[in-house]
C-alpha cells in the first residue's frame, strides 16, 4: 500500500510520492505520499478548525483517548517495529522499545493532570495560575527516533488541548503514516495531522501564522532557521537540538566494567542519538586499559541489517550522514589513532563498523563536531579542572556524565558541567516523567515531564477581588 498522509480526518495521497530506502541495502523498498505546499496549507487549517472542539473537552475525554491511542499502536507493535527497522536501520528489538515507549509515552500524558496554581488567597484576593491551550502545535521530527519523537509531541500537545500537525523527517516517514492510519478513526477529524514533505516544506509549517508552537526536534544549524521563521508571529518555541556529550571516567573505575557502559552509551542506536556520548574524557592512569577494552568490545559487536537476528549495530540512516561519517573518519586517520573499525563490511548498504579513535586533539573536527554516527574519540586527562574545562569547551550543552566507582566524588564533578542534563555512572537515561532541556546551543525550552507539558500551555491569571462591592 502506498502510505497516504492524515489531513482533516482524511487520507490524503498528494500529487507525488517520497521513494523511502532501506538503508541497510541502499535501494529504495517503498513509497509514500509526499505533501505539498497546499496540503501543508490544509493541515493547518484542519487543525485550527479542530481546535475548538477539542481545546473545550475534558480532561477526562483527552486521556481516554491518549489510551485508546496507545493501545492501538501495542496492538501493531510487532509490524510497525518491522517498518520502522526497514526505513531507520535499527535492529529489530530497538525498533520493538521504540514503537512500545511511543505507547508508554502516550499512557503517561494519560495520567496527568496540569494543575491551578494558586498563588495568593488572602481577605483582599485570590489569584490563580491556569494554563490554557496554545491552538495549533507543528510537531516537526528527525529520523533517529522518528516514531518516538513524533508520538511524545503528540501525547503532550493533545493532553494540554491543543491539536497538532507532525511532519516526520524525509526519509523516515512510513511507521509514522501507519500509525497515523491507525488513529484515523479513533481520532476527531483535524486533531492529529501527519504530512510529509521531501525536507523542503518544513517553513510552510514554521511561518504559517495559525501555528502557535512548534515543538521542533533536528539539528542546532536547522533550529535556528526554524527560530527565524517563527519570530514574525511570536510562535512559542521547543527546540531540541543537536549535542556533543562528554562523559569523564575518573581514575577510581574499573575498565573492565565501565567500558562496556561507556560502549552502549556511545554506540546505542549506532551512535545517531543526540544524548549519545560523543567525547570520552579518561583519566590517565586508566586511558590505555579503556581504550583496550572499548576497541575489543567494538570488534566484536555485531554489525549488519537491522531485520538480521543477532544484529547490535544496524546501517547509518541515510545517505548523506553516511558519507559525511565516511569523510570524517578520512580525516581523523592523520589526527588520531583507530583502534577499532574505520571501515565497512563488504556489501550494500550504509554500513560502518564501529570505530574508536584514541590520542586525538581537542581540537580535531571529531571531537569539536556533533558526529551522530558509530565513531567515538577517547582523550586523556590528568587533572580534574582541566577536563572540566574541556568538556564545557563547547557551543553545545545537552548531556554528559561522570563516571566514578564514589558517586559523591563524580557528582562534584558533574555539577560543575554546563548541560541541561547530567548523569552519574550512566548516559542518556531519560524518560516522559524527566524534564528534557538542552543548554546553550542544543535547545529551548524543556520537553517531557510536568515542566515540558506546562511549555504546551498559556499561562493565564485569574485575579479575584474579595473584597469589593461592585
Ligand atoms: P534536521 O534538522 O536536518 O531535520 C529535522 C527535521 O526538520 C526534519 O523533519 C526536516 O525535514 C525538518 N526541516 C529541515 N529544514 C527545515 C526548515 N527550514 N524548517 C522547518 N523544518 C525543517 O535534523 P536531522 O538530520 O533529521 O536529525 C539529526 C539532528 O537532530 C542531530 O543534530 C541530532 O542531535 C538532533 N536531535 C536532537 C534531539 C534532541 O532531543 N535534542 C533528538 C534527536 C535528534
Amino acid at each position: 500500500m502506498n502510505l497516504q498522509m492524515l489531513i482533516g480526518g482524511n487520507h490524503v495521497a498528494g500529487n507525488q510520492s517520497i521513494d523511502v530506502i532501506d538503508p541497510a541495502t541502499g535501494q529504495v523498498f517503498a513509497s509514500c505520499a509526499r505533501g505539498s505546499r497546499e496540503d501543508f496549507e490544509d493541515a493547518v487549517t484542519a487543525a485550527a478548525a479542530a481546535f475548538p472542539a477539542w481545546s473545550q473537552s475534558t480532561a477526562e475525554a483527552r486521556s481516554a483517548l491518549l489510551i485508546r491511542m496507545a493501545e492501538v499502536i501495542e496492538a501493531n507493535l510487532e509490524s510497525l517495529a518491522r517498518t520502522l527497522t526497514s526505513e531507520q536501520g535499527k535492529p529489530i528489538p530497538d525498533a520493538q522499545a521504540e514503537v512500545g515507549g511511543a505507547a508508554y509515552f502516550l499512557r503517561y500524558y494519560a495520567g496527568q493532570t496540569i494543575p491551578v496554581e494558586l498563588i495568593e488567597d488572602s481577605e483582599a484576593r485570590r489569584i490563580e495560575l491556569h494554563r490554557r491551550p496554545l491552538g495549533v502545535v507543528a510537531a516537526i521530527v528527525p529520523w533517529n527516533f522518528p516514531v518516538l519523537t513524533a508520538v511524545n509531541k503528540v501525547g503532550a500537545a493533545l493532553l494540554t488541548g491543543n491539536t497538532v500537525v507532525v511532519k516526520p523527517a524525509a526519509t523516515t516517514p512510513l511507521a509514522t503514516l501507519e500509525i497515523a492510519a491507525l488513529w484515523k478513526d479513533l481520532v476527531p477529524a483535524g486533531v492529529v495531522n501527519v504530512v510529509t514533505d521531501n525536507n523542503d516544506l518544513g517553513d510552510a509549517l514554521t511561518g504559517h501564522p495559525l501555528v502557535r508552537k512548534v515543538s521542533f526536534t533536528g539539528s542546532t544549524t536547522t533550529g535556528s532557521k526554524v527560530m527565524a521563521a517563527g519570530s514574525a508571529s511570536l510562535k512559542r518555541m521547543t527546540l531540541e537540538l543537536g549535542g556533543n556529550d562528554s562523559g569523564i571516567v575518573l581514575d577510581d573505575c574499573d575498565p573492565e566494567v565501565v567500558s562496556q557502559q561507556l560502549f552502549n552509551s556511545a554506540f546505542v542506536n549506532n551512535g545517531q542519538v543526540c544524548i549519545a556520548l560523543k567525547r570520552l574524557y579518561v583519566h590517565e592512569s586508566q586511558y590505555d586499559a579503556v581504550c583496550a577494552k572499548l576497541a575489543e568490545i567494538a570488534n566484536a559487536a555485531v554489525v549488519g541489517p537491522g531485520s538480521q537476528q543477532g544484529t547490535q549495530l544496524g546501517p547509518v540512516q541515510n545517505r548523506v550522514q553516511f558519507d559525511k561519517l565516511r569523510a570524517l573518519i578520512e580525516e581523523t586517520r592523520t589526527e588520531g589513532t583507530i583502534i577499532a573499525g574505520g571501515d565497512s563490511p563488504e556489501g550494500e548498504g550504509y554500513f560502518i563498523n564501529p570505530t574508536i579513535v584514541r590520542d586525538i586533539a581537542d581540537n580535531a573536527r571529531l571531537v569539536t563536531d556533533e558526529q551522530f554516527g558509530p565513531v567515538l574519540p577517547v582523550m586523556r586527562f590528568a587533572d580534574i579542572d582541566d577536563v572540566v574545562a574541556r568538556a564545557n569547551n563547547t557551543s553545545f550543552g545537552l548531556g554528559n556524565s561522570v563516571w566514578s566507582a564514589d558517586p559523591a566524588r563524580a557528582g562534584a564533578v558533574a555539577a560543575r558541567l554546563d548541560s541541561g542534563s547530567v548523569w552519574i555512572n550512566k548516559h542518556g537515561d531519560i524518560g516522559p516523567d524527566t524534564p528534557f532541556a538542552g543548554a546553550k546551543m542544543s535547545g529551548v525550552g524543556i520537553e517531557m515531564g510536568m515542566h515540558g507539558l506546562l511549555e504546551f500551555t498559556q499561562a493565564k491569571v485569574m485575579n479575584y477581588a474579595k473584597a469589593a462591592r461592585v
